[in-house]
């Protein structure tokens, strides 16, 4: 654990729309840089889990630029897919992170897997491993999840990823269509962000 709390830290996303929300999370005394500043790639992520994944990004990210480094990891897990497409849930968009892609691949995956699903509660859940390291240190790595179910249909033009096809317990309207301070006051990245309040 760092003595002091952290006043400088990059952001290790490529993922605008996560790169958003992790910016309205962290508070308003620490000053932010983002992977674009550097003109970043990001690395291969070969994790068997979220929690290595998010490692991975965050030791990578911070030893190309010598900051301290906040990664996330985090995916969609379906559970009449095996969980799928999990810590694979970039790589359904494509080359070109085409969420549009991703979600069709979802509803082939459940047809071929159910002809019938749209009449049944398809369970699901968001998850968030998110990680802080220094060079090859880690500092600290959590994991959050957030519990839902599959939409039918595509739903709202808000957020990113599979947001339109996520409705999250207890709700009635996906996370595409809610508003985004209001998704991101109850999703999975908020809550794995609690657990490392006190580093912040
Ligand atoms: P990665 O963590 O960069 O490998 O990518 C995670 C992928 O999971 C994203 O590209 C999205 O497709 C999906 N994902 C993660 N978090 C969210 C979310 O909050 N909303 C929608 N999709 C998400």
């Amino acid at each position: 654990m760092p003595k002091q709390k952290i006043n400088e830290l990059l952001i290790g996303t490529n993922n605008r729309g996560k790169l958003h929300e992790i910016k309205s999370l962290l508070p308003k005394n620490i000053k932010i840089h983002s992977t674009y500043e550097f003109n970043l790639k990001s690395p291969i992520e070969n994790g068997k889990t979220f929690k290595e994944n998010s490692l991975i990004k965050s030791k990578y990210f911070s030893k190309k630029t010598g900051l301290i480094c906040l990664a996330d990891d985090s995916g969609l897990e379906i559970d009449i897919l095996d969980k799928n497409p999990g810590i694979y849930s970039a790589r359904w968009g494509g080359k070109h992170g085409d969420f549009k892609k991703a979600i069709k691949r979802v509803y082939r995956e459940l047809s071929k897997k159910d002809k019938n699903w749209k009449h049944k509660k398809i369970r699901a859940r968001f998850v968030c491993a998110l990680s802080i390291s220094y060079l090859d240190k880690k500092i600290v790595c959590v994991q959050s999840k957030i519990e839902g179910s599959i939409s039918t249909e595509s739903k709202g033009t808000n957020g990113f990823g599979y947001d339109p096809i996520f409705v999250p317990k207890g709700k009635k309207k996906t996370f595409g269509e809610m508003q985004p301070a209001k998704k991101y006051k109850i999703d999975h990245r908020y809550f794995a962000f609690k657990k490392l309040r006190k580093f912040l």
